[in-house]
């Protein structure tokens, strides 16, 4: 029988690095694998329906909310983003560590709802500077999208502190070797 997985939740303003952690653990070790949430916003040119989000309807989440089927789910930007309760149970029961790329106030709700089996992790930015360089760097928002993205950011660190473990995203490889070592158990809270 497969021992009971783990959530691993990381979280951080936008741009801080979270989808490119994601990504390194994933390639890295199979007991990785990704919270597929569903979204109402549209999809982007290099994402897969089902693969970076399952992209439904506002009414086909409405239905979601009603039939319980959501772990967690919030109002991110207008649009609507979820963690379905069927992955979390899904990757509790094989004994994978199912890695939640969510909000601050979603990762604190999957906290709440499951505290024995989540690890939460908040990205900090080596400065203010360098966050706005890569978000702007990546080169997916307009103007009003790096506003608003900006705008949320001092909410987002308050919050932040309520996390497990901070750990500052500045050098790649070291913070994926933290978050590693917080996941084995050779870091505690
Ligand atoms: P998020 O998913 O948190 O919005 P991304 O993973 O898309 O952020 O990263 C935003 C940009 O920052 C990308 O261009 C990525 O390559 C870059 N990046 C991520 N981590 C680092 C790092 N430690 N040092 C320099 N650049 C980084
Ligand atoms: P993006 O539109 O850039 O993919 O995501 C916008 C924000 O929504 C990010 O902060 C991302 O982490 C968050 N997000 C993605 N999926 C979920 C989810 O299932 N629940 C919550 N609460 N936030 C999510």
């Amino acid at each position: 029988m497969n021992d009971r997985g783990q959530l691993l939740a990381i979280a951080g303003p936008s741009g801080i690095g979270k989808t490119t952690i994601c990504h390194q653990l994933l390639d890295s070790d199979d007991r990785y694998i990704f919270s597929v949430s569903c979204t109402t916003r549209t999809r982007r040119p290099n994402e897969a329906d089902g693969v970076d989000y399952h992209f439904i309807t506002r009414e086909e989440f409405q239905q979601f909310i009603h039939d319980g089927k959501l772990a967690e789910w919030q109002d991110v930007f207008g649009n609507f983003y979820g963690t379905l309760k069927s992955a979390v149970q899904e990757a509790l029961d094989h004994g994978k560590i199912l890695l939640l790329d969510i909000e601050v106030k979603g990762t604190l709700n999957i906290k709440a709802m499951y505290p024995e089996d989540t690890i939460t992790v908040f990205l900090l930015p080596p400065s203010d500077a360098e966050l706005k360089r890569r978000l702007e760097s990546r080169g997916t928002e307009c103007e009003k999208s790096l506003k608003i993205r900006s705008a949320r950011v001092e909410e987002e660190l308050a919050l932040g502190k309520k996390f497990d473990y901070q750990v500052t995203n500045d050098d790649l490889v070291e913070t994926v070797s933290t978050i590693r070592k917080i996941v084995n158990g050779e870091k505690n809270i």
